[in-house]
């Protein structure tokens, strides 16, 4: 199978967003990685998808940011055309602590960076993709997480409610442009081999819990990538506002 298609993949430089691309690219999609700062494993990720005959360029911008969202996708207007699928991916996780001892500014941190992002770039892709805007459609996929339903007590409530609020964006935006040719649907992934336990404090968090995951192991990012891919492509035409856990079970 092979596309044309363009992708913006926000946070498309590590983890979950590199192995999309990495997918994306290998399918024929013209593919723009979003980062936020780490310059090299953005540029590393272009090159080997080039080498390998894929298309992709990286762009530098924090999407908690209107201004950086907006050059953003101006810049993929220019250089790959007019943007066909959004992959909402790019996340923060704060070091693990109980909800009694956060303050406003990490709460707010986690906000812009896990909900405003998501919320801004669907509105830049919408005024692209949106029938009544002269486009010709399109598809967004949101990465939220099982912590949206299991809330995260005792670690980080801040990132769960955030991700809950994804859930519900996705459930609304998917009935508000339905008829403008946009679908809009979300992946939730549960414990995947990323860097970001890291960030959250304790790198081998999976291993400390794997035990509790129904599959007994954590999840790869390539094994979410094959369904945000699913939920963006053709062969999910008749899904939207739709919701893949990508869980092992829990
Ligand atoms: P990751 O390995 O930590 O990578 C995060 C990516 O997001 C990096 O490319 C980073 O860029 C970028 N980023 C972060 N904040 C950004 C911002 N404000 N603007 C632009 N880019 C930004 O993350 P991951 O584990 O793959 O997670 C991807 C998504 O899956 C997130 O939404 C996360 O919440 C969700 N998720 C992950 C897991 C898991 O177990 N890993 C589970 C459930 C849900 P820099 O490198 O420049 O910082």
């Amino acid at each position: 199978m092979s596309s044309n298609k363009v992708v913006i993949i926000t946070g498309g430089s590590r983890g979950i967003g590199a192995a999309s691309a990495k997918l994306f690219a290998a399918l024929g999609y013209k593919v723009a990685i979003n980062y936020k700062s780490r310059q090299q494993p953005a540029d590393d990720l272009v090159q080997k998808i080039i080498d390998g005959g894929g298309y992709c360029i990286a762009i530098q911008g924090d999407v908690s940011l209107e201004s950086d969202v907006i050059r953003l996708f101006e810049q993929v207007d220019r250089e790959l055309g007019r943007v066909d699928i959004l992959i909402n991916n790019a996340g923060i996780l704060k070091p693990q602590s109980r909800l009694v001892d956060m303050d406003a500014q990490r709460i707010n941190t986690i906000f812009s960076n896990n909900v405003t992002s998501y919320f801004l770039c669907c509105r830049e892709a919408i005024k692209r993709m949106s029938f009544e805007h002269g486009g010709t459609g399109g598809s967004i996929v949101n990465v939220s997480s099982g912590a949206a339903r299991s809330g995260s007590p005792h670690e980080y409530i801040d990132y769960a409610a955030s991700k809950g609020a994804i859930d519900t964006l996705t459930k609304g935006l998917s009935l508000e442009v339905a008829s403008e040719g946009i679908r809009v649907n979300c992946v939730r992934p549960g414990f995947i081999y990323t860097d970001m336990h890291r960030d959250g404090g304790e790198p081998n968090r999976i291993e400390r819990l794997k035990s509790k995951i129904p599959l007994g192991r954590g999840g790869q990012p390539c094994e979410v990538a094959a369904a945000i891919h699913w939920l963006a492509s053709e062969q999910s035409a008749y899904s939207t506002g739709t919701f893949i856990d990508v869980t092992g079970g829990l």
